[in-house]
């Protein structure tokens, strides 16, 4: 049995609804599917009910975007209580950081003399969490860019000429958040960061996983960060990270992590809210 826990829907930046990625899902013979929509849970209820559908366990989720000295950290948060009330407040904030974040981009994109609109790409996003791909695919749908790729080279990846840098918390405040919402909060994609020096820190903060298996890790990157968690103490996790058909071939497949892990993070999770295992399912239910 295998799981993919890393998985955006067009809640967030991914193009599939909950319902075209259960379906995939179920496609690729996988077992439970984890939903890690950037700062938002909106699209755990449909997703959870859409996985019932097939047979498919479903794990709550989310991604939030962390700084650890100026480098961005993503911390991805499971098994959270979804209607707790800071991280509702907190996550309606930082959509709302993201919305701005929108429009001064359009605002720099029209100085450039591209005519886009604000009101084009929130027509796309569809969402309250709008970001970068967003602006990157309303640029190559009016024609602007001939590809998503081109769109991030030329204007959108870090300073590039309408880059905006994000609003972040800090990694402790992301961690804390996560914990005060009975979850655990894993490390995502470190390979991406290549910023090692960043562990200690967040193993201090009190980090409960790494995400070890990533779609862009190679194999000697799975087993780089599976020695770290080993040293640590961590709890292993995987995922594909797909965002849908947004570049090409979704990636949903890509990363089969053993079901193994599931149990040891629900397990972790279970003990961190310290309740029997049958009040933490009822407890996820209601999402
Ligand atoms: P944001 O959260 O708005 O800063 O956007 C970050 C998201 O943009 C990431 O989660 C990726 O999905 C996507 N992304 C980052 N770099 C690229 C790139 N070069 N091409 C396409 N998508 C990208
Ligand atoms: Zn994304
Ligand atoms: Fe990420
Ligand atoms: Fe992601």
């Amino acid at each position: 049995m295998f799981a993919d826990l890393h998985l955006h829907t067009n809640f967030s930046d991914g193009t599939f609804s909950p319902e075209e990625l259960a379906e995939e899902g179920r496609r690729h013979g996988l077992a439970a599917l984890a939903l890690t929509d950037h700062d938002t849970v909106e699209g755990c209820a449909r997703m959870r009910a859409a996985c019932a559908r097939h047979g498919i366990e479903f794990i709550t989720g989310t991604e939030l975007t962390a700084d650890w000295q100026g480098i961005e950290v993503h911390i991805l948060g499971y098994l959270l209580d979804t209607d707790n009330r800071e991280l509702m407040e907190k996550l309606t904030r930082f959509q709302d950081v993201r919305q701005h974040r929108v429009n001064e981009m359009v605002a720099r994109l029209n100085e450039l003399n591209i005519p886009l609109t604000a009101e084009s790409v929130f027509a796309l996003a569809n969402c309250r969490s709008p970001g970068r791909p967003h602006v990157g695919r309303a640029l190559v749908q009016q024609g602007f860019c001939g590809s998503l790729d081109e769109a991030f080279d030329r204007f959108l990846k870090a300073n590039r000429p309408a880059w905006v840098p994000k609003f972040k918390m800090s990694f402790s405040e992301a961690v804390g958040l996560i914990h005060r919402a009975g979850g655990l909060a894993v490390m995502a994609h470190p390979g991406l960061n290549r910023a090692d020096q960043v562990i200690p820190d967040l193993v201090a903060a009190g980090i409960d996983g790494i995400e070890c298996y990533h779609s862009r890790h190679s194999n000697s990157t799975a087993q780089h960060y599976l020695n770290i968690a080993r040293q640590y103490r961590l709890l292993i996790t995987g995922g594909s990270d797909c965002h849908g058909m947004s570049k090409g071939k979704p990636l949903i497949g890509s990363v089969r992590l053993e079901y193994t892990h599931l149990l040891d993070l629900k397990a972790a999770a279970r003990s961190r809210q310290n309740i029997p295992p049958e009040a933490v399912a009822g407890s996820n239910a209601t999402v």
